[in-house]
Formats: structure tokens, sequence, C-alpha cells
């Protein structure tokens, strides 16, 4: 498979160049195009040394002529003229995640982590106990280097843990999992896939070809989860916040799995509801690869977060700093506020979609004091005003955490969690992060 083809690459950044990197190894003639040029210049030297043809620009659909495979970038849509007209023809449309899966091994165990939200964090703290099992686990896909990277490294038997995102979902074919997670189900990248109806069909392609001996761990307070996995043929295993019928579950801050208590939430560093969750979905997996409670529960209380989501950046002089760079939208923001009881002085601003901070008013409670800048500022500063909360207006994020510092006390929480996008003063929200994790270790 995938050898002495003619192959149509759509799409560059790091995925394409794995994907064509890879396929030419396997003498395949390779086309890759991609509208914008500014790609890796190190990356586009070497394809070029390899033979891959490369067409930045504008494409031709002549160019699809006498081709075997397309394989699209996740984020391309299925309604783009090339894709569409690949259809037409008849040559299969694929992505980069399926055509490296097609040269795997068969015998691996595939973890396959996907929802709305909590994806990151759940698949980074299965990585975390897996590794300290000591098990044979490579971490590929969204988090880290695209799998097409790994397809050379991973053995028979080996464990192949990956992220998966609803854009990758969307090209989905013979790909299977072994052990399926699905976090929860929200209203989200609706954009992407049309309606909320469409959007489960596909987030339930995560259990696509399972059988009984395959594993798919659901979350049982999620109702469109329970509802719309029903008729999924996997042997299913339940995380619950409350109800004691499931495999793991929570009750008065003790964490049970198959009602044996396995650790306090006191005695886990994530915090949070929503992380409970997280936690509980990587026991399942954990536990169905026979990994010992001892490493466990050592990894849960060593487990820091992930970068930019309620990360513990340090204490200084008595007051915790957390960096949430991640929440840039309100529900978001309501999260990190539900994970603290402490005071809380919240750093809130960024891009200016217009979007209402009404949802944060129910989560206020602790906040004593919003210090916020970018383009939202003055309507955050009158969001604050109406609910009678200490607000001060700053320019920037640093200087904001300046004013944060300077007005806390000890037992205080300093919370980056904006509410906002970054792009007005930033690349990403991961620069944003480590912009204020900068400023605070420097303190
Ligand atoms: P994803 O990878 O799905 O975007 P992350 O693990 O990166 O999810 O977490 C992103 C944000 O989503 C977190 O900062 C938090 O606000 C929220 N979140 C994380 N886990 C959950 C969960 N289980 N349920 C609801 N919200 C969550």
């Amino acid at each position: 498979m995938f050898e002495n083809n003619k192959i149509f690459i759509l799409g560059m950044a790091r995925s394409g160049y794995e994907a064509a990197k890879l396929l030419a190894t396997r003498n395949n003639k390779i086309i890759l195009n991609d509208k914008n040029p500014d790609q890796d210049k190190n990356h586009i030297e070497e394809l070029k040394k390899l033979g891959v043809t490369l067409i930045f620009g504008d494409y031709n659909l002549d160019m699809l002529n006498g081709i075997d495979y397309v394989i699209k970038n996740p984020g391309i849509k299925d309604s783009h003229e090339l894709i569409s007209k690949a259809k037409e023809l008849g040559i299969p449309v694929i992505n980069e995640v399926e055509m490296a899966y097609r040269l795997l091994p068969k015998d691996i165990t595939l973890i396959g982590v996907t929802g709305s939200n909590g994806k990151t964090t759940t698949t980074s703290l299965i990585y975390e106990i897996l590794k300290n099992a000591k098990l044979p686990v490579t971490l590929a896909g969204n988090i880290g280097y695209p799998l097409s990277a790994y397809v050379k490294d991973i053995k028979s038997k080996d464990i192949l843990l990956m992220e998966i995102s609803i854009q990758q979902l969307c090209n989905f074919d013979k790909f299977k999992t072994n052990i399926s997670v699905l976090t929860n189900i929200f209203d989200a990248h609706l954009d992407f896939v049309g309606s909320k109806e469409n959007y489960i069909n596909i987030k339930k392609r995560i259990f696509s070809h399972h059988k009984k001996e395959d594993l798919a761990v659901l979350n049982y307070d999620n109702k469109d989860v329970l509802n719309s996995t029903n008729d999924i043929l996997s042997y299913k295993e339940y995380f619950s916040k409350n109800n004691t019928n499931a495999k793991c579950y929570m009750i008065d801050n003790d964490i049970y799995y198959d009602n044996k208590k396995l650790i306090s939430t006191s005695d886990i560093l994530l915090k949070g509801n929503h992380n409970y969750e997280n936690v509980m979905a990587a026991i399942i997996v954990a536990k169905r690869l026979n990994v010992s409670d001892e490493v466990i529960i050592n990894t849960l209380k060593n487990f820091k977060s992930v970068e930019h989501r309620i990360e513990f950046v340090r204490e200084l002089n008595g007051v915790k700093i957390y960096n949430d760079s991640k929440a840039t939208n309100v529900t978001a923001t309501q999260i990190a506020l539900s994970s603290f009881k402490e005071p809380t002085i919240l750093l809130l601003g960024g891009l200016d979609r217009k979007h209402s901070f009404d949802g944060l008013i129910k989560y206020m409670n602790n906040v004593k004091l919003v210090v916020c800048y970018g383009e939202t500022k003055n309507r955050i500063k009158e969001f604050c005003d109406n609910l009678n909360i200490e607000c001060i207006v700053k320019d920037t994020l640093v200087e904001s955490a300046e004013v944060a510092i300077n007005n806390s006390i000890k037992g205080d929480v300093i919370l980056l969690s904006p509410a906002c996008a970054s792009w007005d003063q930033f690349k990403d929200f991961e620069e944003r992060g480590r912009v204020f994790k900068e400023y605070i270790n420097n303190k």
C-alpha cells in the first residue's frame, strides 16, 4: 500500500511535510500543493531533494490526472474544490493520520482520545501514567508530531496514543482504535461540521469498526455522550462525578475504581471538577492496560497539568499564580474560576469578538479584583462596574500582571484566564501564556 503510486498532498504545514517525507521513501510520485508559500525553508529543501514536486499558490484541477490518492490536511474542508473534484473522479481522499495508520503493524494497541473538551489533558495524563509504568508508548497526532513521523519506529505490540480532533475524524475510513475515550460533547466546532447531529455522528467515528473486545471509555454524566453511544459495538466503561454504577466514580472528594477507593482529590495535583473527569477517564485506560494502583496514584500526585491549562506557575509571597491562557472564551474561564475557592485576582482581556461576558457573572463570587487589558478592556471594565467588582484597566498583559502582583496578599490566587482570543496582541494563546510565565518567573 502507498508504494509506486501517484499521490497529491493538499496542504503542507507539519503534517503535509511528514506525509510527503514518509511517502517519498516508498517510491511514490508526489505533488504537494499549498496556497501559502510561507513554509519552513529547511522542509522545502528536504522535500525537493526527495523528489517531491512542490507547487505553491494556485492549483489546477488537471493536476489530478492519474492521481491514485489525495491526502489532505485535516483543516481543509470537504467542500474544497479540489477535494470535490477528486471525489467526483473516484480518487480516494484521506488524511495524513489515516494514511500513516494503514502503514502501521496491525497488532499494536491504539488509544484514541476525543471530545469537545479535555482531550489534551486526558491524553497527556494517560501518556504520563503509561510512561511511568514503563510501557512502550508513543504519543502522536495533535500533541507532538504527526503520526507519519513515527511510522518507521512503531513496532508490533507497541502502544500508540493519539489525541484526535473532529477535523481528523471527518476523513477516517479504515482507522480503528482498540481503546477510545469520548470525554464529553458540547456545542463546539459547529461551524466546521454544520449541525449538532452531524457533529455527534462524526465524533462517533472514534468507535468505528469496534467490536466487543474493544473498549469505549465514556462520560456517564454527559447526555449527548450517553445517547449517541447507545448503538456502538464496543465494550463500554463509564466514569461519573456522582453515579456509583460507573466503573470509575467520584464520591465525597474520593475517586473509586471498581468500587474500591483509589485516591482523594486532595492528593491530585490537577485541580477542578472538569479535571477529575479527565483523571477518571485516564484511570480506566490505565487499568485496562494493567497498570498498578501505585503507578497511577504516584502519577496523579505529580502531574502538573498541561501547559496553559490552569497551569500552576509559581508561588510568590504566599500568592499562587496560574496560567490559563488556553481560555479563549467565557466557558473556559467559568471552568477555571470554579476550580478555586481562594480570593482571586483575575486577568481578563484580548481580541474583541463582541462576545458577552455575562456568562461569568455566576462565577465571580471569589473574584476580589479584575485587571483587564487588550481590545476588550473597556467592555470588561463596564461589566465589572455593573457587578460592583473592582477593576483596573491597563494596556498590556505584562502591565496587568504587575498590577495583579502589587494588589495581592498572602493566600490569594492570581489567575490569567482571559476569556478572549489572543490575536490582538499575540501570535497565539501559547505565546500569551509564555509571556505571562516569563514575567512571573522573573519576579
Ligand atoms: P482540548 O484538548 O479538548 O481543547 P484541554 O485538555 O486542552 O482540552 O483543555 C482545554 C480547556 O477545556 C481547559 O482549560 C478547561 O477550560 C476545559 N476542560 C478541560 N477538560 C474538561 C472537561 N473534562 N470538561 C469540560 N471542560 C474541560
